[in-house]
């Protein structure tokens, strides 16, 4: 299975990402997790990433297209992907076409998780990860078992710099600037498959999982 998620800020994708991966053999590929590791290790990438980040931008295309270039040749990506957070951008969407038809292989769905605009600022400050493994809780939603430390692994819970109120705005503005369209564009080669992302995290992974039973 090749696959795609996306929706806005806050409607969950992470979160189900996560699900997918458990459930499925194929690759979790996360530009997010990618950037947040290069500026954890601080590498020249991670450097130049930061900056745009903490303000709630997106990291240049060039940079970004190149690292999941690179990603995507990777062996375990020969049993599937699922890609978490690209394409953000058209130019991003005709550049993985490029690169997946170099690769002779194409998707087979993108994953559409739909939230109305007024869940999402709510969810996005909510929102806590594990510094250690990325998994994501809520702080009313999808409380960890012991405040602050991750049920998997144990790590500590933060706030993500970036999930903070002021530059939560940018994100959604530039979510509907820029990655809106991409959609458009799936939608035009007939590869969306809208999952309603309201409700329980379990039940929003049942309707996931019966649209990938589909394919
Ligand atoms: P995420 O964890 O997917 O919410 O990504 C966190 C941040 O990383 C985004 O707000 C962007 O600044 C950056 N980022 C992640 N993926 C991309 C991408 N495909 N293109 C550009 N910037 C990205």
């Amino acid at each position: 299975m090749r696959l795609l998620i996306m929706g806005a800020p806050g409607a969950g994708k992470g979160t189900q990402a996560g699900l997918i991966k458990d459930a499925f053999p194929i690759a979790h590929i996360s530009t997010g997790d990618m950037f947040r590791k290069a500026i954890a290790m601080q590498t020249p990438m991670g450097k130049v990433a930061k900056t745009y980040i903490d303000k709630g931008d997106l990291v240049p295309d060039e940079v970004t297209i190149e690292l999941v270039r690179e990603r995507l040749q990777e062996e375990d990506c020969k049993n599937g992907f699922l890609l978490d957070g690209f394409p953000r951008t058209v130019e991003q969407a005709v550049a993985l076409d490029n690169i997946l038809k170099d690769l002779n292989i194409k998707l087979d769905a993108v994953l559409n998780i739909a939230v109305d605009d007024k869940y999402l600022i709510d969810r996005i400050t909510g929102r806590r990860v594990c510094l250690s493994c990325g998994a994501s809780y809520h702080v009313v939603a999808n409380k960890p078992k012991v405040e602050g430390k991750c049920d998997s692994c144990g790590g500590d819970l933060i706030q993500r710099p970036d999930d903070s109120e002021e530059t939560i705005k940018n994100r959604l503005a530039v979510y509907y600037q820029k990655t809106k369209p991409v959609l458009d564009y799936y939608v035009k080669q007939e590869l969306v498959k809208d999952v309603p992302g309201v409700g329980n995290i379990d039940e929003i992974f049942a309707n996931i999982k019966k649209v990938l039973g589909e394919i």
